[in-house]
């Protein structure tokens, strides 16, 4: 029966393996996964069913949507992946599982030589004759790029493209490879259901369609979630008629944390959260002016303040004084310019260029002025609407950057997410524990399956991976197509199993109808629709939660500042909108939809608030302070801060576990 509104068809459908979301990580996972499971059904006979849903449409879904202008992890030939381990442990302040780091960093070319073996345009040196390296290979069976060219790096680890269409490139080989009947887009997950018989597995996920009455129950042997970040749990520097402008994907919407956490899985780091500093509200990257065309960041009188607060560096030994200091620090030393009155801060664009203009001919110059507007056009278009409108020639105008609201995500500069298991041949701790971690958890960092979280059959990927930062796109795809190996021998080692839900569909198929059920019981009580005692509107909602955790938990009012009583009224308040949130409206699925991705947002928040509650130090200064314990505490802190949630109590535990570096960090 065709559903309508208030009374939606409800859809059950039984796989042997869910991949929720379409973006960088499922697209690897989809791509990859056909590859094992038709070498499985050759060997063994096992027959598995495989389906992905994306809440969009996977040609433009996820943090890739606009495309990017550089691939951000490449580590090429001639250079070795426990580099990339140290750097990603350096930025992230020292607290980064090298086990996760290494692994990927082994993995990830291939990921890129795939994409360009699609059709992605990888910069060459030879055709544009910018720069070359020379390095010679030391990692001996590691194939070059397409005509053994070399790529032209924006950065150590960075390779630049011309990538307006990255990820249609991408979804079209997972798309190939899969086959249409297995993807269903438009269905946005809202949460997954353990298995009836053993809570500490996964069984099934229940979503809707965005576009039918549709109600969707799946069950399954295993799942990989990687439903990307968070954004907009902060209220964003953009407002009013910027609303909806944010530097994350507002799609994004903390829906990897919060499922997760709700089936019992380990989080990992979620204090953490990334403040880029970007062109002003555009959004717009900076990377290739730092990188590629050697601008400074300057305040408004002019000064390098990367230079003039340099000695801020020395307090934060020793990820203050590596050759690139954290990111985190970056901002803190911008954020001393700004607080003492010299902003605006720009990036003095006309210097740069003015010195390109020395070394390089007039043809050349205009060259590279194309590609910083290419830069732009790639990535993040709007930020070229920004430039047009204010009359900005970047080689006569300087432009102003800023320190953008806080996003929580686990493959960019970030390393919030998911515990997850880890490669089992490099020497990983396996019996970690610290006191406090509680009894039903794992030990050590590798419990069987890559890319499993501490729920049997809950795998994921990207944003979703916690404490490894720095993946980006080829490394959150490369992440995607290990778990898909990893899922497809799990469910071959549990192919006699079937899953049970434990909790009765007709009950979630309620749970989730509960916002359009409020509006159609309610919505005659008052004149005004958007004005009824008896419900909230997903959007009003929304704003509160962003002036909760702006105003507490270290947002942009507070120059992100928070302390422990500030973090206990935020608390409070939280709660209070949990309470709220039950009275959530939806008047269409349009609102549905908002109304999920805010209890998802709320989750999220919360997790985030705990763990920087429980980490009594500022371990990300420049992203948070916790003004009443501000300072780096590498004797009792250098630790991972994790936690589990009840869904039945609903509470959470904090806990630590140690941190162990399996790379020489001295080098
Ligand atoms: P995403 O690619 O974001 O995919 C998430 C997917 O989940 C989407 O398809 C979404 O529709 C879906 N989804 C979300 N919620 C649900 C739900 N509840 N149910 C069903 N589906 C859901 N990387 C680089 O290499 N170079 C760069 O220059 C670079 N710049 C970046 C600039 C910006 C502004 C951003 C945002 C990211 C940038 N990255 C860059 C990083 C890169 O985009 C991410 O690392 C990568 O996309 C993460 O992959 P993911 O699969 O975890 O998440």
């Amino acid at each position: 029966m065709a559903g309508e509104f208030g009374n939606p068809e409800v859809v059950q459908e039984e796989v042997d393996i869910l991949l929720i979301g379409g973006g960088m990580a499922c697209c690897g996972a989809g791509y990859e996964i056909m590859r094992w499971a038709e070498a499985a059904k050759a060997a063994t006979g096992v027959d598995l069913k495989i389906k992905l849903v994306d809440k969009a449409a996977m040609d433009r879904s996820g943090a890739v949507a606009q495309g990017l202008s550089a691939i951000n992890t490449y580590i090429g030939s001639e250079q070795d992946p426990a580099d990339y381990a140290r750097m990603v442990s350096n930025d992230l302040m020292g607290i980064t599982r090298d086990d996760l780091a290494y692994d990927l960093g082994r993995h990830v070319d291939e990921s890129v030589h795939l994409f360009e073996e699609w059709g992605l345009p990888i910069w060459k040196t030879d055709d544009q004759g910018v720069r070359h390296d020379g390095a010679e290979s030391i990692r001996e069976g590691i194939p070059a790029l397409k005509d053994g060219g070399k790529p032209v790096r924006s950065g150590k680890w960075q390779i630049m493209i011309n990538g307006e269409s990255y990820k249609w490139i991408v979804a079209e080989a997972a798309k190939k490879a899969l086959g249409s009947d297995r993807i269903q887009e438009r269905i946005f997950i809202v949460k997954l259901v353990n298995d009836k018989n053993d809570p500490s597995r996964i069984a099934g996920a229940v979503g809707f369609s965005v576009r039918e009455h549709k109600v969707m129950v799946y069950k399954f042997k295993a799942c990989l979630l990687a439903a990307g970040g968070c954004v907009n749990l902060f209220r964003p520097r953009s407002v009013g008629e910027g609303t909806g402008r944010a530097w994350y994907p507002v799609w994004n919407a903390g829906s990897t944390y919060s499922m997760a956490a709700e089936a019992g899985a380990e989080l990992t780091m979620m204090e953490n959260r990334f403040v880029p500093a970007r062109f002003k509200d555009g959004y717009g990257p900076v990377g290739a002016w730092f990188l590629l065309f050697k601008a400074k960041a300057t305040n408004a009188f002019g000064e390098v303040y990367m230079d003039r607060n340099k000695e801020m560096l020395n307090d934060y030994p020793p990820y203050g004084q590596a050759a690139v200091p954290a990111s985190c620090l970056r901002n803190h030393l911008m954020l001393k310019e700004m607080k003492e009155g010299r902003g605006p801060i720009y990036m003095d664009t006309v210097t740069a260029l003015a010195n390109l203009r020395e070394t390089l001919t007039p043809k050349e110059v205009k060259h590279l002025e194309a590609e910083a507007w290419e830069d732009f056009l790639d990535m993040c278009v709007g930020q070229c609407g920004i430039w047009v409108g204010e009359n900005i020639e970047p080689e006569k105008k300087n432009s102003e950057l800023m320190p953008t609201e806080p996003y929580l995500l686990g493959s960019h500069s970030g390393c919030c997410g998911i515990w997850t298991s880890g490669p089992d041949d490099v020497g990983a701790p396996t019996d970690e524990a610290m006191d406090g971690v509680p009894g039903h958890l794992p030990k050590g960092w590798s419990w069987g399956y890559r890319g499993m979280t501490t729920v049997k059959g809950l795998f994921t990927a990207g944003d979703g991976v916690g404490a490894s930062g720095h993946k980006f796109s080829s490394g959150s795809h490369a992440e995607g197509r290990m778990a898909a190996k990893s899922m497809v021998q799990y469910c071959l080692d549990n192919k006699d199993w079937t899953p049970e839900l434990d909790t009765d569909v007709d009950a979630l198929v309620e749970e989730i109808y509960k916002p359009v059920r409020t509006y159609m019981e309610h919505k005659d009580y008052s004149t005004a629709i958007d004005v009824n005692p008896h419900y909230i509107t997903p959007k009003m909602l929304q704003f509160r939660l962003q002036k909760i955790m702006d105003e507490y938990v270290a947002g942009v009012a507070t120059y992100y500042t928070t302390n422990a009583h500030m973090l206990a009224v935020a608390e409070e308040k939280l709660e209070m909108l949990k309470e709220d949130a039950a009275k959530m409206r939806a008047k269409d699925l349009h609102e549905l939809l908002r109304a999920w991705e805010n209890y998802h947002r709320i989750l999220t928040a919360e997790a985030h608030m705990k763990h920087i509650q429980f980490r009594e130090e500022s371990r990300y200064p420049g992203f948070y302070y916790r003004a009443d314990k501000n300072f780096v505490d590498e004797e009792n802190w250098k630790c991972f801060v994790n936690s589990v949630y009840d869904k039945d109590s609903k509470k959470w535990t904090c806990f630590k576990r140690a941190h162990v570096d399996l790379v020489d960090k001295s080098k």
